[in-house]
């Protein structure tokens, strides 16, 4: 490694690290009621990073009360829409100015490069805000015509009114920590919402920080706030009977519980679940295209993307040149800490996690499955493995069927387009998938047959804030994003009025 070219941590970034840090209720830091604290980690080392509570429902019960004390009192739904709007801008100018400093604590706390952080995690953060922001003043119901017949005589007029859907619980895995964060936390203040949001106990930084830039740019205090803490801080809050609407981004065994809690109380929710995502290409993919664009699409973060493609089907007259050119670009790629920006590798987000990641790489090589690029660990302090690239995998291996959510590829030839279709459809979730090929009429007459909530054509992973995101089958229930991340924090309110 390079140090020289090592990122210095900003003095920014060292003083929130030296602070006790707490929850975040009413507007300002806030002790918590419970006296556990969960340690994070720079999972370039393994060195603690900082300590944060683990909330109790105690907590969990402030931190909800206090956003339905500002819902109630309408200290943020009762602003006029361009107010809000206007805030939202700020806020997106405040996030701005400080973008290096939450980059650096994404990086640190996450493991993943400074370069994607500045790119992704601030920059695409600071576009979602500023396109998001201009929902609140665009929020419109319908005017009705209808016909009911009674009484004799009588003339209706019948409208719809789109109103926020009250007290918001944001449960937010580790990948994307702000980012994910914000794609909870913005449409539901736009819609006129109040929030409590949950990060992952691995990755609790930025969403801390997230909240007091929040009250810096003007947001009322109560109307966003943060519990910090683990399953049982989420599991609190999933079954708060004073949540409205809960919006949950993890893995699908965690969402099938939330989506169970939920239903206790008939509190809304959408999920945005895991995948196992394919990328098919025809005999005519072009294959430096297709080699850049899976390793943006496969190895991003480290895999750890939920969109990330892992198995990728081949048209066996292009396999061999698209397998050896990743694993020629896999092999060769540099390995190091986030901020060392010329590492093109950087750890897992945890120990744990690792040995995940790991127990499949073990279960593919007991299934004697040829490696042709990583499927181990290097040797050096912090949570790597190698960029792993496996060849020639039967369809119906289990690297195929599980998520990994780590460097890892699966290769796969095919002899015929329909049975590539066919085996990408051939899993339980459909959260995304690729197709590669400039045949116009292959692609428009194959764009449909996908199983996935969105489809890539010759790209895969971009993503827009205007563009709908969400799984078919076990990928989830909804979508964010748009129009539709407005519709997931609003309750329909029809109105008839007799004239
Ligand atoms: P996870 O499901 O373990 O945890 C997600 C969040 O839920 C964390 O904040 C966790 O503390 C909380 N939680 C855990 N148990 C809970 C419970 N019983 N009730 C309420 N909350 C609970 O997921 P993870 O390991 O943090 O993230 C990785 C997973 O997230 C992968 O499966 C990935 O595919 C998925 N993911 C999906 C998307 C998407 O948009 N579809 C995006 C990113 C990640």
């Amino acid at each position: 490694m390079n140090s020289e070219a090592k990122v210095e941590v900003s003095n920014a970034v060292k003083a929130f690290l030296s602070r006790e840090l707490s929850l975040f209720i009413d507007g300002a830091p806030c002790p918590a009621h419970s006296s556990t604290r969960l340690d994070v980690f720079d999972p370039s080392t393994g060195q603690k990073l900082a300590s944060v509570p683990d909330a109790d429902a105690i907590d969990v019960d402030r931190a909800v009360a206090n956003a339905r004390q500002a819902f109630r009192e309408g200290r943020w739904r009762s602003l006029r829409p361009a107010e809000r709007e206007r805030i939202l801008l700020r806020f997106a100018d405040v996030l701005d100015a400080h973008g290096e400093e939450l980059a650096q604590l994404e990086t640190l706390n996450q493991g993943k490069s400074i370069n994607v952080s500045r790119m992704i995690d601030v920059g695409a953060t600071l576009e979602y805000v500023r396109y998001m922001a201009g929902w609140a003043t665009k929020i419109t119901g319908e005017t009705l015509d209808v016909s009911i017949p009674f009484p004799p005589g009588a003339r209706f007029t019948a409208y719809t009114r789109k109103e926020p859907v009250g007290v918001v619980a944001g449960i937010v895995p580790w990948n994307f920590p702000l980012m994910i964060a914000v794609w909870k936390l913005i449409p539901a203040l736009a819609a006129g919402c109040t929030i409590v949001i949950k990060p992952s106990p691995e990755t609790p930084l930025t969403a801390l920080r997230l909240a007091e830039l929040a009250v810096e740019a003007g947001v009322p205090a109560g109307v966003f706030n943060v519990v910090t803490g683990g399953r049982d801080c989420g599991a609190a809050l999933a079954a708060h009977p004073d949540v409205n609407k809960i919006s949950f981004t993890g893995s699908t065994p965690t969402g099938k519980l939330i989506g169970a809690a939920a239903v206790q109380n008939m509190t809304r929710f959408s999920l945005e679940l895991g995948g196992k995502n394919p990328a098919v290409m025809l005999a005519d993919v072009d294959v430096d295209q297709a080699v850049q664009g899976v390793l943006a699409g496969g190895f991003l973060n480290q895999g750890q993307v939920c969109a990330a493609v892992s198995r990728i089907y081949v048209h066996r007259d292009k396999y061999r040149a698209i397998a050896d050119g990743l694993a020629d670009v896999a092999n060769a790629m540099t390995i190091g800490p986030g901020l060392d920006p010329s590492a093109q590798v950087n750890p897992l987000v945890s120990a744990h996690h690792r040995t995940r990641v790991e127990a499949h790489i073990a279960r593919a090589k007991a299934d004697g499955l040829r490696f042709i690029a990583g499927g181990e660990r290097p040797e050096q302090a912090g949570y790597y493995v190698r960029p792993t690239v496996i060849d020639d995998v039967p369809p119906d291996a289990a690297i195929i069927r599980d998520e990994v959510f780590g460097p890892v590829l699966a290769l796969v030839p095919f002899d015929n387009v329909p049975d590539a279709v066919r085996l990408a459809n051939d899993s339980p979730y459909g959260l995304a998938a690729s197709l590669w090929t400039n045949d116009l009429r292959a692609a428009m007459n194959l764009v449909p047959q996908f199983e996935a909530g969105t489809v890539w054509v010759n790209c895969h992973v971009p993503l827009d804030p205007s563009m709908p995101f969400g799984g078919y089958k076990q990928s989830g229930i909804g979508r964010e994003f748009g129009k539709h991340a407005i519709d997931g924090f609003t309750e329909t309110k029809a109105v008839c009025i007799a004239h």
